[in-house]
């Protein structure tokens, strides 16, 4: 499914709006139980904006050309690591 996403399409995005994370929709921080974080190589990115598509609780928003990611809310799933096709994002384990 993925491979048929032109992200092309995805450059016309303009602003993306904060994610749904910012309107409180997540009601506590729920890094804690995190035992690994998304790290973004900004040089690899391409701001495509895949992961912020994908991310499951919305904690990706556009920074500039590239993303940035809510540390406080992101739950380390990893689906934007597996979701970006430039290799621009890569898990680290938390301390
Ligand atoms: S991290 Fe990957 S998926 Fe996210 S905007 Fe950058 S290139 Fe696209
Ligand atoms: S690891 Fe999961 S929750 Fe965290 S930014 Fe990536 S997709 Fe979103």
């Amino acid at each position: 499914m993925i491979k048929d996403v032109n992200e092309k399409d995805f450059t016309s995005l303009g602003n993306i709006p904060f994610a749904p994370s910012y309107q409180h929709t997540l009601v506590s921080v729920n890094s804690g139980f995190r035992t690994e974080k998304p790290v973004c190589d900004r040089d690899k990115c391409n701001g495509c904006f895949l992961c912020y598509l994908y991310c499951p609780d919305g904690v990706i928003s556009k920074d500039g050309e590239s993303v940035n990611i809510d540390y406080d809310y992101c739950k380390g799933c990893g689906i934007c690591q597996k979701i970006c096709r430039k290799n621009a994002i890569h898990m680290e384990k938390e301390r």
